[in-house]
């Protein structure tokens, strides 16, 4: 199936996406931010990308990496994160970006920023290596909401 994705456009297999998906366990780290991401997951996503998610067969409870970039003024914490889908971009309107440089998000709604990616990596799940893959970074904002203190 070909589908859009913010400004790309990828051939997407959702049936070996939902298998990888159901076989894969999410990402284990247990450190204070990553508990923070699962317990305000609800408002990490906005409905756009879960909408775009599950188009592509991906389960958004199973984000193949987390990580927090830094606390921004406003108190919100500046969340990125991984997933991965079967699949391959098919149109890409963007320059290819150099190995190793910054990444370059498109905003998909207010507050929530992706970018697609076929590079090989070594954030990829051993579940899911031997398939053809598209990267979907993404970058967001989550308040601190557990009961502990914010680490900042
Ligand atoms: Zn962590």
């Amino acid at each position: 199936m070909i589908t859009k994705v913010a400004c790309w456009e990828v051939e997407c297999d959702v049936d070996k996406t939902s298998a990888l998906y159901a076989e894969f366990e999410g990402h284990s780290c247990r450190c204070g931010y990553c508990r923070n991401f699962w317990a305000a997951m609800g408002s990490a996503f906005p409905q756009d990308f879960k909408l775009l998610a599950s188009r592509l067969g991906i389960d958004v409870a199973k984000p193949t990496e987390v990580w927090q970039y830094n606390k921004e003024p406003s108190g919100l914490h500046y969340y990125g994160g991984l997933f991965h889908f079967a699949g391959k971009i098919v149109f890409d309107p963007r320059k290819p970006s150099t190995p190793g440089s910054p990444l370059k998000f498109e905003r998909l709604v207010s507050g929530f920023e992706l970018t697609l990616g076929e590079h090989e990596s070594p954030l990829i799940p051993a579940s899911f290596k031997g398939h053809q893959l598209v990267h979907l970074d993404f970058a967001t904002h989550v308040p601190w909401i557990l009961d502990e203190p914010d680490p900042g």
